[in-house]
């Protein structure tokens, strides 16, 4: 249990204050805060009462969303990043999760440039921010509106293009790369390069009934998730392994019976 973090997303009905009281019952030792989590709230104490409740700060969720029609509109997700930095540095957060972003009918070439051109426009408050950056790359499903980032490979290349900067790197999903035929060898680069910043774990439905929110419990559906997790522990990593789980049937179950279903999978996945 040692290395079980839980997204702050995945208890949406939760508020920050009652996760930072439920997740250490069940053994969770990192917490992964998604932004909305924040809102309205004193960031200096947020950094406290994670502290206090024992369990690390494994990341903030999300940065992202570069491309645009507009140069406005490329500058305000510039400025908002930059917004998440400070952030993630005020609750002692050690990295963001970049969930990269894509304008439907722009060219998929066009928003990747785009990308790039984001990235490198934050990279240097992250880096005197003590902050990491990380590409996550999405599932294709997602290439119209949320990502023109679909695999490992267009994630490192990313990384090529911007020099390798130390500070960026790329949070592997299993929803998103599980289908990848080049999963593997894309993982060990990413240990080779140094660039292996978060793994994220789930499970993909059969069938899927929605888009975004009916990501599966550990074992509730077909990712070979504990090979994948063997791949990314060879190249050396030893970060958490965090539960991200979208689903509006378990936001709509009881989020204690959901915690202890999440630590019984967790336990049974690793075993
Ligand atoms: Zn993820």
């Amino acid at each position: 249990m040692s290395r079980l973090c839980v997204h702050t997303i995945t208890t949406k009905p939760l508020n920050l204050d009652q996760c930072l009281v439920e997740f250490p019952k069940r053994g969770v030792s990192g917490i992964t805060i998604w932004r909305q989590a924040l809102e309205g709230r004193d960031l200096a104490t947020v950094k406290r009462q994670t502290a206090d409740s024992g369990m690390d700060v494994v990341s903030l969720c999300r940065g992202g969303f570069f491309p645009s029609a507009t140069a406005a509109g490329r500058q305000a997700a510039i400025d908002d990043n930059l917004l998440a930095i400070e952030q993630a540095h005020a609750i002692g957060a050690p990295l963001i999760v970049l969930v990269c972003g894509a304008v439907p009918g722009q060219s998929l070439v066009e928003s990747r440039k785009q990308i790039a051109d984001g990235i490198a426009a934050v990279l240097p408050a992250a880096e005197q921010a003590g902050v990491k950056l990380a590409i996550e790359p999405l599932h294709p499903m997602y290439a119209d509106d949320r990502s023109a980032v679909n695999t490992m490979r267009q994630s490192h290349e990313i990384c090529d293009a911007l020099g390798s900067p130390k500070s960026l790197g790329i949070a592997v999903d299993v929803y998103h790369v599980w289908w990848d035929p080049e999963l593997k060898e894309q993982i060990d680069l990413a240990g080779r390069t140094g660039r292996l910043h978060a793994f994220h774990i789930c499970d993909w439905k059969t069938p899927t009934t929605d888009l975004l929110n009916d990501r599966g419990l550990m074992g509730e559906g077909c990712i070979n998730i504990r090979e994948i997790s063997d791949w990314v522990d060879a190249t050396g990593f030893t970060g958490h392994r965090e539960v991200e789980i979208f689903s509006n049937k378990w936001w709509a179950a009881d989020q204690n019976v959901f915690l202890d279903q999440i630590a019984s999978s967790y336990v049974k996945l690793y075993a």
